[in-house]
């Protein structure tokens, strides 16, 4: 059974400033932060996440929590709201070390507080990490691996790709917003890269690649699965795969990252 989190080789809370703030394609912004604290952070690679604190509107500064262990969370909810921040999850798409920097990924939707952040955003801007490990654990017996997301999982699975061994037949179905969003990735020898994009307001984030995966040619067997996004997606996908396609359980890691309709808590 492969544990569903690797945790974080660092448990310090790490205050950053933007550095700089791109937007990739229409939909997707990458922002990046840095300063000397970016040193406590043990990089992970893959999906490795944070919590990502940034001020809410019309707050001058940034009050990050104190405290390192679980009680954060308690610590930041009973702060009252003028000097809250806003905590969202978020991946980490790169470190460069030497810079003392990091970028992450953005996808950018509607007028959410952390959209909104990002539209803002602002070389100086404070903002803050704290690390929450990583969820792809590819065991050893996979004989190749199935990665399929959202656009919020795209910074993970290009991340992935980034750190797989070439030769590993690698199916990837990755669902985006627009045509536009889509851009070249990191396609290791073995690996394909399924571009999905709904172009429609109406369809519901997760549509196409739930289709796609059931029409599928999947990887040799045994194989992992990683698939993230919103989260009928996710638990839709690890449904069909071990209902239809018997597909052992302790070989998926799924993770829905957002809920259709619901603000992320904090
Ligand atoms: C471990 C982990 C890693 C993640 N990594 C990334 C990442 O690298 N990049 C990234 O962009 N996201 C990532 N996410 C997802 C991100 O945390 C959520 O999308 C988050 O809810 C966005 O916050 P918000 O302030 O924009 O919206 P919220 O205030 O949480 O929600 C407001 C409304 O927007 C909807 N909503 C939320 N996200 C989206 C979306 N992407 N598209 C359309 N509607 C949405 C909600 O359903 C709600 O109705 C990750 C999530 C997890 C758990």
């Amino acid at each position: 059974m492969i544990p569903k989190v690797q945790l974080p080789g660092s448990r310090s809370m790490i205050t950053l400033a933007v550095r700089h703030r791109e937007f990739l394609s229409p939909g997707f912004a990458n922002v990046t932060l840095g300063g000397p604290a970016v040193r406590e952070l043990v990089v992970a690679g893959n999906d490795q996440a944070v919590r990502l604190f940034f001020p809410r509107d019309g707050q001058t500064g940034l009050r990050m929590p104190t405290l390192s262990n679980e009680a954060w969370i308690a610590q930041l909810l009973l702060a009252p709201k003028a000097v809250r921040p806003w905590v969202r999850n978020l991946t980490i798409r790169r470190v460069r070390p030497a810079d003392d920097e990091l970028d992450i990924e953005f996808a950018v939707h509607g007028d959410s507080p952390l959209s909104s952040w990002v539209r803002r955003a602002e070389p100086g801007d404070p903002a803050g990490i704290f690390d929450i490990g990583t969820t792809y654990r590819r065991p050893g017996h996979a004989r190749g691996q199935l990665l399929i997301g959202d656009e919020t999982a795209l910074p993970a699975i290009l991340s992935i790709l980034e750190g797989t061994p070439p030769g590993l037949a690698t199916e990837v179905y990755l669902e985006v917003a627009a045509r536009a969003d889509i851009r070249p990735g990191p396609t290791p020898a073995g690996a394909r890269i399924h571009w999905l994009s709904r172009d429609d307001e109406d369809l519901r984030p997760g549509t196409l690649a739930v289709a796609a995966v059931r029409d599928a040619h999947l990887p040799p067997s045994p194989f992992y699965t990683w698939v993230a996004g919103e989260s009928r997606l996710a638990t839709t996908v690890r449904r069909h795969l071990v209902n239809d396609r018997g597909v052992p359980k302790r070989d998926i890691s799924f993770i829905g990252y957002w809920r259709l309709g619901r603000s992320a808590p904090g």
